[in-house]
């Protein structure tokens, strides 16, 4: 089972694909993770992408799709991903349905954590301080925000007339979120 966990920065992706992971044995594929280890690991990839990411701007299609290809397509993954963060454009979303096409894959389950900015902003705050991301700061909070509703929240309208495609209020706490997306899953 292959799912997308969709929303603006702070929506709880992360959280719930961790939860996923343990619960279906599967595999979280958050691109921010990925390209975040580039850094840390101060690959040259890192050193290309860390002021895009620092400023909350995207990190071109052509490294993040080079990075997820090698996901999607590990036999140990296969039917075991959990997209976070991914795809975050319309091209990404076309890129994503032809890499799941040429390795005889679809997707299961797309679930749109929806969260206002409000919340978004209160949540991240909390977040800067325990996880110390330099891209957790307000203005980039904003910047990124803008990001989504301008270039990612047009995915909606390419995956919401899906049968697949389930909105779930992710304003609501971690446990209720949890709940709603296994009640969608059946386990
Ligand atoms: P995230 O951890 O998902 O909040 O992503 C952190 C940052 O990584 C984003 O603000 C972008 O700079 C970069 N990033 C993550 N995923 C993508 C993506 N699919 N496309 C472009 N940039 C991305």
């Amino acid at each position: 089972m292959n799912i997308i966990l969709f929303g603006p920065p702070g929506a709880g992706k992360g959280t719930q694909a961790k939860y996923l992971v343990k619960k279906l044995n599967g595999y979280q594929i958050s691109t921010g993770d990925i390209l975040r280890e580039e850094i840390n690991k101060d690959t040259d990839i890192g050193k290309k992408i860390i002021n895009n990411m620092n400023e909350g701007k995207f990190v071109s299609d052509e490294i993040v799709n080079s990075l997820l290809k090698n996901h999607v397509f590990d036999p140990i993954k296969k039917e075991k991903l959990i997209f976070d963060g991914y795809p975050r454009s319309i091209s990404q979303a076309k890129n994503l349905d032809l890499l799941l096409n040429n390795s005889n894959q679809k997707i299961d389950y797309i679930f749109f954590l929806n969260v206002n900015k409000e919340t978004i902003i209160e949540r991240i705050k909390k977040r800067k301080i325990l996880e110390k991301r330099t891209d957790d700061d307000v203005s980039t909070i904003l910047k990124r925000y803008d990001v989504y509703i301008e270039t990612t929240r047009p995915v909606l309208d390419y995956y919401s007339k899906n049968s697949n495609f389930h909105e779930i209020d992710g304003t609501m706490e971690i446990d209720q979120i949890t709940s709603k997306i296994e009640a969608f899953l059946n386990v």
